[in-house]
This record gives structure tokens, C-alpha cells and sequence, in this order.
């Protein structure tokens, strides 16, 4: 399992889309959400648009892996779609933010969790601008969520600068490649090998 966040408007929805389309072995989560859809946004692609007690129906009945408030809105991820991917072999990605992410990091200690940056301050707020889609009080309101959010850096694995996309698609494939060689995701091998030496004899 591999948890992406960043700060609303790092481009990471843009690298997902490329890791996706350049690499075969990742399944992307589709997020339930209570926030109204935007533009250009379907129900099923982008995220599942359910209203907030549709939500709370879906967190009573132990449907989602983490779910957490972000700006006013509800965001979770349903556990069904991302078992049966992780099932079938695949690295499935969980674009979601700090809050969800600390939650998935509890149950499950062997995700890789990456955060992703725009440059600086200033472009991110060039990029929010740029998106066209939300309102100055939306984009207000997502850097002061910055501010809070930056302090759950720390608790992250990697932190990746998206400058360049090519660059930051290849550096973000290159870290999920190599994480898969860390000891702590190895203990299925690890336990085998200790196994196997136990049957010799000598
Ligand atoms: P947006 O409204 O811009 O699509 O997303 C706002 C924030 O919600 C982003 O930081 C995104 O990563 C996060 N998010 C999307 N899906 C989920 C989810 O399932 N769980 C959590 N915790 N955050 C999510």
C-alpha cells in the first residue's frame, strides 16, 4: 500500500495519472467523498460523491479503511476496492491527506507513505490560482490547511519536489522500487530463510 499526500495543488494528482499510465503495477483507490463534484469531475472516476450521511452511513457500517474532515468535507477510502487490488498483486496507491494517512500507518506499518511538494509557497499558491476551478476563500482556506499540515511531514517516509514532472514521476517510481527491497517488507522472506536453515543439520 502506498500513501501519497501533499499540499492541495503539489500536482499530485497529475502524477498519479503518470505513474499510472507509465508503470503496469499500480491501482489507484477511488475515494468516497461528501464535497460537491467539480468540474469536468464523474461520479466513479474521480472520487464516489455521496452526501454526509450517506458518508456516516458508510463509516457505521466499518465500509472505509480511514476517513477523515478536510476544508468542511468528508474523504475516505473504501476498504473493499483496495483488498481486492492488493489481492491480485498490485502496489495500490491511497491519494489521501496527513490525517487519513496517520490512520493508515497505524493498521498497517508496512505502507509507504510519500509527501509531495510543489517548490515553494509561492508557486503553490501560482498553481491553486491556475486550477480556475475554486473560489479565493477555497484557495484561502487550503494554505492555511498547509500550515497545519506541514507539521505531519516528519511522520512521512519520503518527501518528494515536484518541479519537473518526468523527473518527480521517475524519482517517485524509483523510491517505491527500492522500498520493496527494505527489511521490514521482507519478513515473509526473512522468515523462510530462517526455516530453511533451521532444517539443516550441521
Ligand atoms: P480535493 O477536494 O482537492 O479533491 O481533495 C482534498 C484533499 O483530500 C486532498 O489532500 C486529497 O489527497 C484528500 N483526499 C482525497 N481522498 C481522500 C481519502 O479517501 N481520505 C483522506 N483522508 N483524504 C483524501
Amino acid at each position: 500500500m502506498i500513501v501519497i499526500s501533499g499540499f492541495s495543488g503539489a500536482g499530485k494528482g497529475t502524477l498519479m495519472k503518470r505513474l499510472l499510465s507509465d508503470y503496469d503495477e499500480f491501482a489507484l483507490s477511488i475515494s468516497m467523498t461528501s464535497r460537491g463534484m467539480r468540474e469536468g469531475e464523474a461520479n466513479g472516476r474521480e472520487y464516489f460523491f455521496v452526501s454526509r450521511e450517506e458518508f456516516e452511513a458508510a463509516i457505521k457500517a466499518g465500509k472505509l479503511l480511514e476517513h477523515a474532515e478536510y476544508c468542511g468535507n468528508y474523504y475516505g477510502t473504501p476498504k473493499e476496492y483496495v483488498e481486492t487490488k492488493l489481492k491480485e498483486g498490485k502496489n495500490v496507491i491511497l491519494e489521501i491527506e496527513v490525517q487519513g494517512a496517520m490512520q493508515i500507518r497505524k493498521k498497517f506499518p508496512k505502507a509507504l507513505l510519500l509527501y509531495v511538494t510543489p517548490p515553494s509557497i509561492a508557486e503553490l499558491e501560482k498553481r491553486l490560482k491556475k486550477r480556475g476551478t475554486e473560489t479565493d476563500e477555497v484557495i484561502k482556506r487550503r494554505l492555511t490547511q498547509a500550515k497545519t499540515e506541514v507539521d505531519f511531514v516528519d511522520d512521512y517516509d519520503y518527501l518528494v519536489i515536484n518541479d519537473d514532472l518526468d523527473e518527480c514521476v521517475k524519482e517517485m517510481y524509483g523510491i517505491i522500487c527500492a522500498s520493496a527491497f527494505e527489511i521490514k517488507r521482507q519478513d515473509a522472506f526473512i522468515y523462510e530463510l530462517h526455516t530453511e536453515l533451521d532444517k539443516l543439520n550441521f
